[in-house]
C-alpha cells in the first residue's frame, strides 16, 4: 500500500513552490489504490493522468465524476475515472490524490456507464480528439453544473404501525395514510396531509415523531416551463404491411445482439411505423431506446407519435430549444430509468442508458444520411458511426432508416456488413409523383428574347404554380440559397469585379431589411461580416449590380407574380433567416399544414421529414447548387436533396389527384438528377459506389483531412507541409497494412474563413485502420493534434 501522504508528496513534488497554503489544503491522505482520470481539459493524454484514490473514499467506479487537484498549482479541475486498480507507472510519492467525489447518487450528477466511458476512450483516439474534449462533449453543461437541482425533504412510512391513532388526528384520516399504496410514497409532509383531509402538516409531523413515519432526502431537477408543443396524435396502431412485417422480424430477431440494418424505404413507406413496432418490443423486454432524428425533423409531429405510443414507458426529448434545467430534467428521467425511449437529435447518442436500470435495446437513427449528424467541431464525431460503435459496445442492434441511404451505408449493406430491409410501396399504394426536368438554361433563353427581366422561374413553373393557385392547391418550392441577390458585381463583366468578404474567400450575399434601406446589406454567410451595398465597382467605378436568387429574392417575384400569394400569411418562406427558434418553425409548419399558407418557399430545411398530403405541386428552383460544389459527394448531395423534396408530393392515396414535380437544372442530362426523377435510387447508388471505387474515393477507400489555419499564409502553408511530411512518412511505414495516399498541401476551396487562411492535407487509406494508423503515428510524434489552428477531421462529410 502506497502511503501517499500529500506532507511528504507536497515536500517533493511541490519543492520550490513559494505557495505555503497549499500545505495547510493538501491533507495528509491515505491513499490505497490508484485511478486513472481524464480530465475535461484539452490535454492530448488519451489514457488520462494517474490519481491516488484515498482511503476513505471506499469503492470509486469506472464512470464516477471527480475533482483533482492539477498541474503546478494544484487548481482544481474535474474529470471522469475511466480505469481503477492501475498499477501506477511513476513514483507513488509524486502522484497527487483525488480530491472529492461529485455527488455520485444526485439525480443525473453526470456519471457515466462503463460502456459510455469506453466510448469515449474510442472517440477520442478515431477522431483525433482530446479525451476530456470528448467527455465534455457527451455530458451536457447543463447537467454537469446540476442546473435546477433541488433537494426536498419527503416522508414515507417507516413500516412499523402504531397501536392507536396520535391525538387530533381522527381515525379516519389515520386509516387513510395505511390505505395508501406504496407507490404514494415519499411525498412531501403537505401533501401526505392534504391527502389524507388534514389542514396542516401537524399530524404528519407527529407521525414522524413517533417514528411511524421517517424522513428521506429526495433530489429532483425543477424546470422552467417552455416545452415542446405536444401534438395530439392517434394511438391507434395500423396492422403492418408485408414488408413492415419482414422487417420488424428480422430486427426483433436480432434484438439482443450486436448488427447494423439498413431499413431503405422511400418516404411514406412506413419506416417510422417499424420502429414503433420494434421499440414496442425493446421495452417489453424491459430494455430502452436511443431514437435520432435530425434536429431540423424534431418537430412536435415525430415525437408526437413516440410519446403517443409510449407514455407509460416515458419518452425523454432532447432538442436544442431546451433550457438548461429541462436538459437537465430530461437527462436525469433517462438516467434513472424513468424515462425509456430517448428521442432526440445528434447528442442524444449519448444518452446515459446504461447508467439507470435499463439495458439499452436498440439504437435507432432516422434519416441516417443527414449531414447534420457530423459535428462540425470538436469532437468532430458522426452520430450514425458512434452509434453504430455504441450497439457494438452495448450488444444491440442499429436501424439506419432512409429513402436515400448515404453510400457509406448502402456500400455497407451491399458488402453484407447490414442487413439490407426493404419498404418498397408507399402504405396504402399512394402514388410517387411524376417528375419532370427542366432545362432552365433554354427556358431562360425564350425569355431573353421576350422580356428583359431576369426571374427564378421557367414558363413551365410558373404555368404550373399558376394552376395550382387557382385550383385552391398548395406548392413548396425549394432553393437552397438564402438572402435576396447572391452576387454583386460590375456591370461590366469584362471588369469581372465581384464583392468578396474581407476577411473570408467567399463571395458576400446581399440581404435584404427594413432597417438598413431599399438595397439592404451585404452579408458574408462565413463570418457574418455586414456592410452596406456597394454601388459602383471600387476597380473601375462602373456601376455595381447585383445578380443570383435567393430565397428573399424569390419571395419578392412570387407577391409580384402570383396575387393569391400577396394576402398576408399565404406565402411562407423557412430559411435560418427567418427561422431563428425551433417555435417559429413548428408556427409555419402549422400554418401550411392547416391550409392558411398556400406557398412554403425554403431552403433545404423543408426537404427533410415533413408530411404534407394535401400538397399538388413541389417545385426545385435550382437543382445544381449542391453539383456545383467542389466535393465528390456533389452528385450524392444532388440526388438526395431532388429526391427527399420530391418525396413531400403526393403522399395520401386521399390526395386524389397526382402531384407533379418540376427540377429546374442546367443540367439536365446529370445522372443523379435523372435518377431522383425515376425515383431510382438502386441505379444512382450502384453506378455511384462504382465511380468512387474507381478512383479510389469514399466510401471504398476511407479519408481524413487536416486543415492547418493562420493569419499569416505563409505560417499556414509552413505548417501545413510540416503536417503533410509527416502523414506521407507515416504512410510509408504504414505501407504493408494498404494502400494509402496523401494529398496537398493545398489551399483549401475556401482559402480564407474570417481572416485565417487555410491549407489542407488528405489522407486515403484503403481501410479505416490504415487512415487510423497514419493518423496515430503522426500524432505521437506531436506533430498532428487537433488545436485551434489545426483541424482534424476524421470521415469528413464537408470539404470547403
Ligand atoms: P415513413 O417514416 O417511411 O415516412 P410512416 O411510418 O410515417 O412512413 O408512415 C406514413 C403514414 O402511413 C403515417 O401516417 C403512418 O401512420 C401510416 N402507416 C404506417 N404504416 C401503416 C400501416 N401498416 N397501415 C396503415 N397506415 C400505416
Ligand atoms: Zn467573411
Ligand atoms: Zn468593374
Amino acid at each position: 500500500m502506497g502511503l501517499g501522504a500529500c506532507g511528504s508528496l507536497g515536500c517533493v513534488y511541490l519543492g520550490g513552490m513559494s505557495a505555503l497554503g497549499l500545505f495547510g489544503e493538501e491533507r495528509a491522505v491515505r491513499v490505497d489504490r490508484y485511478a486513472r482520470i481524464a480530465i475535461e481539459r484539452g490535454l492530448d493524454r488519451a489514457a488520462g493522468l494517474t490519481y491516488g484514490i484515498p482511503v476513505e473514499m471506499g469503492n470509486l467506479r469506472v464512470g464516477e465524476r471527480v475533482r483533482v487537484p492539477l498541474g503546478r498549482g494544484n487548481g482544481l479541475a474535474d474529470g471522469y475515472v475511466v480505469e481503477v486498480g492501475i498499477d501506477p507507472e511513476i513514483d507513488p510519492g509524486k502522484i497527487k490524490a483525488i480530491r472529492s467525489r461529485l455527488s455520485p447518487e444526485a439525480v443525473g450528477a453526470g456519471g457515466m456507464s462503463e460502456v459510455l466511458v469506453g466510448l469515449a476512450a474510442w472517440m477520442s483516439g478515431y477522431y483525433c480528439c482530446p479525451m476530456g474534449m470528448v467527455l465534455a462533449t457527451m455530458v451536457p453543461a447543463a447537467v454537469k453544473k446540476q442546473t435546477g437541482r433541488v433537494v426536498r425533504t419527503l416522508v414515507e412510512r417507516s413500516g412499523g404501525e402504531p397501536i392507536t391513532a396520535p391525538k387530533g388526528m381522527t381515525g379516519a384520516a389515520w386509516e387513510a395514510i395505511k390505505a395508501l399504496g406504496d407507490d404514494t410514497f415519499p411525498l412531501g409532509a403537505k401533501d401526505l396531509a392534504a391527502l389524507i383531509g388534514q389542514k396542516n402538516a401537524g399530524p404528519v409531523n407527529r407521525l414522524l415523531k413517533m417514528g411511524v413515519l421517517r424522513e428521506v432526502r429526495r433530489a429532483s431537477v425543477r424546470t422552467a416551463s417552455g416545452e415542446l408543443p405536444r401534438h395530439r396524435e392517434s394511438t391507434d396502431v395500423p396492422d403492418l404491411t408485408d414488408a413492415q412485417t419482414n422487417a420488424v422480424d428480422a430486427i426483433n430477431t436480432g434484438l439482443g445482439t450486436p448488427g447494423g440494418y439498413l431499413l431503405f424505404g422511400i418516404t411514406g413507406s412506413g419506416k417510422t411505423e417499424v420502429y414503433l413496432r420494434v421499440i414496442e418490443r425493446v421495452l417489453e423486454r424491459g430494455e430502452s431506446a436511443i431514437v435520432l432524428v435530425p434536429e431540423i425533423s424534431l418537430t412536435p409531429q415525430t415525437s408526437g407519435r413516440f410519446l403517443a405510443r409510449f407514455r407509460g414507458a416515458g419518452v425523454a426529448v432532447l432538442h436544442s430549444g431546451l433550457t438548461a434545467s429541462q436538459r437537465h430534467a430530461e437527462w436525469a428521467r433517462v438516467s434513472s430509468g424513468d424515462a425509456q425511449v430517448v428521442i432526440g437529435a445528434r447528442s442524444a447518442v449519448f444518452a446515459p442508458i446504461s447508467t439507470s436500470a435499463h439495458k439499452l435495446g436498440v439504437i435507432i437513427v432516422d434519416e441516417e444520411h443527414d449531414g447534420s449528424y457530423k459535428q462540425d467541431q470538436l469532437p468532430r464525431y458522426h452520430a450514425r458511426d458512434v452509434a453504430l460503435k455504441r450497439g457494438h459496445m452495448e450488444g444491440c442492434p442499429v436501424v439506419l432508416g432512409s429513402a436515400t441511404p448515404s453510400l457509406e451505408s448502402w456500400q455497407n449493406a451491399r458488402r453484407g456488413r447490414f442487413t439490407l430491409l426493404e419498404l418498397p410501396d408507399r402504405v396504402g399504394g399512394g402514388r410517387l409523383p411524376k417528375v419532370e426536368i427542366i432545362d432552365i438554361a433554354r427556358e431562360w433563353d425564350d425569355l431573353r428574347r421576350g422580356s428583359s427581366r431576369e426571374r427564378s422561374m421557367g414558363n413551365r413553373l410558373r404555368h404550373a404554380l399558376g394552376q395550382t393557385l387557382e385550383r385552391g392547391g398548395q406548392a413548396i418550392l425549394l432553393l437552397n440559397k438564402r438572402g435576396y441577390s447572391t452576387v454583386v458585381c460590375c456591370t461590366d463583366s469584362a471588369c469581372g469585379w465581384k464583392l468578396e468578404c474581407d476577411q473570408c474567400s467567399v463571395l458576400m450575399v446581399q440581404h435584404k431589411s427594413t432597417r438598413a434601406g431599399a438595397d439592404g446589406f451585404v452579408r458574408c454567410h462565413h463570418c457574418l461580416a455586414q456592410q452596406l451595398v456597394p454601388r459602383v465597382c471600387p476597380l473601375c467605378e462602373n456601376k455595381a449590380v447585383r445578380r443570383g436568387f435567393g430565397t428573399q429574392r424569390v419571395e419578392d417575384e412570387l407577391r409580384d407574380g402570383f396575387p393569391a400569394l400577396a394576402e398576408e400569411g399565404a406565402l411562407v418562406r423557412v430559411d435560418s433567416d427567418t427561422m431563428q427558434r425551433a417555435a417559429d418553425y413548428f408556427r409555419v409548419l402549422d400554418a401550411f399544414r392547416e391550409g392558411r399558407a398556400r406557398v412554403m418557399l425554403g431552403t433545404q430545411m423543408i426537404a427533410k421529414g415533413l408530411d404534407f398530403p394535401g400538397v399538388e405541386l413541389i417545385g426545385v428552383i435550382n437543382a445544381d447548387t449542391a453539383l456545383s460544389m467542389p466535393d465528390f459527394r456533389a452528385s450524392e448531395r444532388t440526388y438526395q436533396l431532388v429526391s427527399q423534396v420530391a418525396g413531400r408530393a403526393g403522399r395520401g392515396a386521399a390526395s386524389g389527384s397526382v402531384a407533379r414535380v418540376i427540377v429546374q437544372t442546367m443540367q439536365p442530362d446529370e445522372r443523379a438528377i435523372r435518377c431522383a426523377a425515376r425515383h431510382d435510387y438502386v441505379s444512382f447508388a450502384d453506378r455511384e459506389l462504382a465511380t468512387r471505387e474507381a478512383a479510389l474515393l469514399p466510401p471504398a477507400w476511407r479519408m481524413a483531412r487536416v486543415v492547418c489555419r493562420d493569419a499569416d499564409a505563409h505560417k499556414a502553408a509552413a505548417r501545413a507541409q510540416e503536417v503533410c511530411d509527416a502523414l506521407q512518412g507515416a504512410a510509408h511505414s504504414a505501407m504493408g497494412r494498404g494502400g494509402a495516399r496523401i494529398f496537398g498541401p493545398m489551399e483549401c476551396p475556401i482559402a480564407r474563413i474570417a481572416g485565417r487562411f487555410r491549407v489542407g492535407i488528405e489522407v486515403y487509406g484503403e481501410s479505416a485502420a490504415v487512415v487510423q494508423g497514419i493518423l496515430a503515428s503522426a500524432r505521437s510524434m506531436g506533430v498532428v493534434k487537433s488545436d485551434a489552428r489545426t483541424a482534424v477531421d476524421v470521415d469528413p462529410v464537408a470539404l470547403l
